[in-house]
């Protein structure tokens, strides 16, 4: 008898003495698998596309990096919950999704309207999709002034035709009077907010020569200017003329600089057929769309040249097409036909300022 007490004492003591129940660990679910599938957010390439079979996941935190936010990740009875920071809103994703380790999995489809205001551009070829913020030419506000103005080389080291190298000091003085008259530089990116900026003008450098990275970028971080290079993407990496893959890169990231199209070979676009077309305009679109991880969406005609085939073409693929002339282009005109002022070695400070004023 006495055995027994004890046994059950013991027993009690055993069972009973425990002074909180321990909460069921957290179930980390099996991680779905990487796809074949590509994906780039903003310009920030993530990990991949993931699935069970069923559904497609994308790693919330590298979603929420790219788009500039964060995550937390809190643990819960049995589960956790994830929240997702983006500026001034917050998304909640409780209990049901992969977790595995650090990652956390969310449905791609749910993540999706996160992304308003980025277009899909689909890589058939590599299985890649970017997904990229520009303005469309539709919802341009009307009637803004915006002059553009046309440079290619900026070099005192004129290797070529002497009136395409305008001069760093030349260029200088420009963004100096720019700088202390109040003009705003902008790119195509800013074009859906034209309305609130302030004497907006626009620098377009064409051909893309080395020396918009050894004489023009360093101007540009000085004065906080913005410019747009349009880049023949079959003269890339051809030295010592040309920029390397690896400028483009870094002038892409530092943000000051937005690279557009300039076609493959710089053709005059007049004389094509519709196939040359396709690869000129449409190719080139792809290569430079992997090349910076984001979806291009102008072009410059080379020379100029341009003929109705080849307009059509350019809107296919993008939303702006620029001319090697025509004066101020206001906001609203053909944007398949969007009109520059050429600025040549020759061109005086007065001059520049008539173009601009
Ligand atoms: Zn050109």
């Amino acid at each position: 008898m006495k055995k027994v007490f004890s046994f059950i004492l013991i027993l009690t003591l055993l069972l009973g003495g425990c002074a909180e129940p321990t909460p069921p660990a957290p179930i980390y679910e099996e991680a779905p698998a990487a796809t074949e599938k590509g994906i780039t957010v903003a310009g920030s390439p993530l990990s991949g596309v993931y699935s069970d079979g069923v559904t497609e996941y994308l790693r919330l935190q590298e979603f929420a990096e790219a788009l500039g936010g964060s995550v937390e990740i809190t643990p819960q009875e049995q589960t956790f919950t994830a929240t997702l920071t983006l500026g001034d809103a917050t998304h909640s994703f409780a209990e049901g999704k992969r977790y595995d380790g650090e990652q956390w999995y969310q449905p791609k489809e749910t993540l999706m309207p996160l992304l308003e205001g980025y277009h899909s551009f689909e890589d058939t070829e590599k299985k890649h999709t970017y997904y990229t913020a520009y303005p469309m030419a539709d919802n341009v506000a009307e009637g803004i002034d915006v002059p553009i103005l046309m440079y290619h080389a900026v070099s005192d080291n004129c290797w070529g035709i002497r009136q395409l190298f305008v001069s760093p000091k030349s260029l200088e003085e420009q963004l100096q009077y720019l700088q202390e008259n109040g003009y705003t530089t902008v790119t195509f990116e800013d074009f859906d907010r034209l309305g609130e900026i302030e004497k907006p003008v626009m620098l377009t450098f064409d051909d893309g020569y080395s020396d918009n990275y050894t004489e023009l970028f360093p101007i540009l971080q000085k004065y906080n200017a913005k410019a747009t290079i349009f880049l023949i993407y079959n003269k890339l990496d051809e030295l010592p003329y040309y920029l390397t893959r690896e400028q483009v890169k870094e002038m892409n990231a530092s943000g000051l600089v937005s690279f557009q199209s300039h076609t493959m070979s710089h053709p005059n676009l007049d004389t094509l057929n519709e196939e040359q077309l396709q690869y000129e305009l449409g190719q080139s679109k792809l290569e430079l769309t992997r090349l910076l991880g984001k979806e291009v969406f102008a072009v410059a005609y080379p020379s100029g040249k341009w003929s109705e085939q080849s307009l059509q073409v350019t809107q296919a693929h993008y939303q702006f097409g620029l001319l090697s002339r025509g004066g101020t282009y206001e906001s609203g005109d053909h944007p398949a036909k969007v009109s520059r002022y050429y600025v040549r070695r020759s061109t005086t400070l007065n001059e520049f300022i008539d173009m601009i004023d």
